[in-house]
C-alpha cells in the first residue's frame, strides 16, 4: 500500500471537489439560511465516506447531525472517536467587502474564498476524506460525529441534544473543531477552554434625568455605577472580589512548561492592538493567558456623551461585565461572589444579572490521546512547528461534552485554519495547503487513536 504522503496527494483533487461543494452550500443559523439543504448535504457526504446518518431533530432548534463509521475487520471495536463540527456559518455580510463570492468557493493563490471555508467545513471535509482514505485499508477504530447547526448563535440547543442522546455519543476521546496556525506558521492546538461569567449591572437613582443643579441633593445613577465598578477591580488588575481566586486550580509544572515553552509575542500584539500603555503582564503573557481568570467592563452607557454640553444628572447606568473563569471556578458562584461584595461595599441597590454562563473545561494533559496528537503533529508538521495549548484564552462549548458525556473525555482541537483566516469577517479563507496538512494528519491521527493504551502502558 501507498505512503500516507502519496495517498493524501491522490485523493486531494477529490477532496479540494468536495471542499467546494459543500462550500458552495450556505446554512446561516442566524438567518435561517440553507439548513435543511445543507443537512442533506452532509447525510451525502457521511454516505459516500461509507458512514450512517442519522438527524436528530426531536428537541427543537436546528437539527443535530449523528453519524456513525463501523471498525473495520482489524479495527477495535471497542474504541470509539467522536467529532465534534458544526454545519452553520456566520452570515456573509458586509457582502460589497466580499473579493470573490462568499459562497462561491474560489481558488486564488493558493486560498479557497468562502464564508465557512474554515469555519469549520475544512475540518469536517478534511476528517470525512481521512475517514474514506483509511476505508481501503479497514478503519482501526469506531468513529462518531456530532455535527451541530447553532454553533454560531451560541449552541442553544446542544445542551438538551447531549443529554437524551448521551449514551449515542459515547466515546473515548473527543477531536473538536478548528486550531490555527499562527503568525510563525507554527499550529496552535488546544485542549481546552475558559469560562465565561456575563454580567449586566445597573444602578438606578431616580425616575427622571434631573438638572445638574441638583447635584446636592440627588444621587447620579453614573456616579453609584463607576463606584461600584471601581470596588471590584484594583488599577493594578487584581481582583479583589472576596473569594474570587478561591477555586482556582494552579497549574502543574508541566502547565507552566507550555506556557514558557510557547512565549507569547508581546510585540506583535501591541503593535496588531495598537496598545497605547505597556502590556499587562508582559514578563509571563502566555502564562496569563492560559491560567489566569479576569473580569472585564465589555461596555458602559448614562446619560449625556454627544455634542457640547449638556449638565444633567443621568437616572440610569449600565454596564455589561464579562469573567473567563479557569478550571475549578464556577459562573454562578462567581456571580453571587460579585452580589456578595457589592452589598457588603454598600452597593446593594446595583441590579445584577447574570446573561451568560459557561463552565472552564480543561483536558487531562497526561492522557494518552494528548500524546498521540502531539506525536502526529510532529510527523506532519515537524517539531517545533506546533504547540498544544491546555486551554483556549476564550470561551466554548467543550464543558457540556465533559458534563455530558464524562469529566475525563479528553477534547482536543485540530484544524487547517491559519493567521489572516478571517472567520466571522469577509474574504474567509483557507489555505490548501494547510488543508492537505490537516487531511495527512487526520489519516495518521485515526490510525494511531485505537493504540493509545499501549502507549499508555510503555
Ligand atoms: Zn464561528
Amino acid at each position: 500500500m501507498l505512503q500516507v504522503e502519496d495517498r493524501v496527494a491522490n485523493r486531494l483533487p477529490q477532496a479540494i471537489q468536495a471542499l467546494q461543494r459543500y462550500c458552495r452550500q450556505p446554512g446561516i443559523s442566524s438567518q435561517g439560511v440553507g439548513i435543511p439543504e445543507t443537512i442533506d448535504l452532509i447525510g451525502q457526504m457521511v454516505i459516500e465516506a461509507g458512514g450512517q446518518v442519522r438527524v436528530l431533530n426531536d428537541l427543537g432548534g436546528n437539527p443535530v447531525i449523528y453519524a456513525e463509521f463501523e471498525p473495520g475487520p482489524e479495527g477495535s471495536a471497542d474504541k470509539t472517536l467522536l467529532f465534534y463540527n458544526h454545519y452553520d456559518v456566520q452570515p456573509p455580510e458586509p457582502l460589497e467587502e466580499w473579493n470573490y463570492p462568499p459562497f462561491g468557493a474560489e481558488i486564488h493563490e493558493g486560498k479557497l474564498f468562502a464564508r465557512g471555508a474554515s469555519d469549520n467545513k475544512a475540518d469536517l471535509v478534511a476528517r470525512l476524506q481521512a475517514i474514506s482514505i483509511l476505508q481501503e485499508e479497514g478503519l482501526p477504530c469506531r468513529i462518531k460525529f456530532l455535527i451541530e447547526g447553532e454553533e454560531e448563535i451560541g449552541s442553544p440547543s446542544l445542551p438538551l441534544y447531549l443529554e437524551k442522546y448521551a449514551s449515542l455519543f459515547q466515546a473515548d476521546a473527543c477531536v473538536w473543531e478548528w486550531a490555527q496556525k499562527n503568525a510563525e506558521e507554527k499550529l496552535e492546538m488546544v485542549a481546552g477552554a475558559k469560562g465565561l461569567c456575563y454580567l449586566e449591572l445597573t444602578s438606578e437613582t431616580a425616575d427622571i434625568d434631573i438638572h445638574s443643579a441638583y447635584a446636592p441633593v440627588a444621587d447620579n445613577a453614573a456616579w453609584r455605577l463607576t463606584q461600584a465598578l471601581a470596588t471590584l477591580k484594583t488599577a493594578d488588575h487584581r481582583i479583589v472580589v472576596e473569594g474570587f481566586y478561591d477555586e482556582v486550580e494552579h497549574p502543574s509544572e508541566s502547565l507552566k512548561d507550555i506556557a514558557r515553552n510557547n512565549p507569547y509575542d508581546t510585540a506583535a500584539a501591541s503593535s496588531l492592538y495598537g496598545l497605547k500603555g505597556k502590556m499587562i503582564a508582559a514578563d509571563a503573557a502566555r502564562a496569563a493567558l492560559l491560567f489566569e481568570p479576569t473580569m472585564s467592563i465589555c461596555g458602559i452607557e448614562s446619560g449625556y456623551t454627544g455634542v457640547g454640553v449638556k449638565t444633567v444628572i443621568p437616572r440610569r447606568a449600565k454596564a455589561k461585565l464579562d469573567c473567563r473563569l479557569v478550571p475549578r471556578q464556577d459562573p454562578e458562584d462567581i456571580a453571587r461572589k460579585i452580589r456578595r461584595h457589592l452589598d457588603k461595599m454598600g452597593f446593594a441597590d446595583i441590579h445584577v444579572e447574570l446573561l451568560s454562563a459557561s463552565h472552564p473545561f480543561r483536558s487531562d494533559m497526561n492522557h494518552p490521546v494528548i500524546g498521540i496528537v502531539n506525536a502526529t503533529a510532529a510527523a506532519v508538521y515537524g517539531e517545533g512547528r506546533y504547540a498544544l495549548m491546555p486551554n483556549y484564552p476564550g470561551t466554548g462549548p467543550m464543558h457540556l461534552f465533559a458534563r455530558y458525556l464524562g469529566q475525563q473525555l479528553p477534547i482536543v482541537a485540530i484544524g487547517s485554519g491559519w493567521w489572516d483566516d478571517r472567520i466571522h469577517a469577509p474574504n474567509e479563507s483557507i489555505r490548501i495547503k494547510d488543508f492537505e496538512e490537516a487531511l495527512g494528519y487526520m489519516v495518521r491521527f485515526i490510525r494511531e487513536f485505537p493504540r493509545m493504551d499501549q502507549r499508555a502502558e510503555s
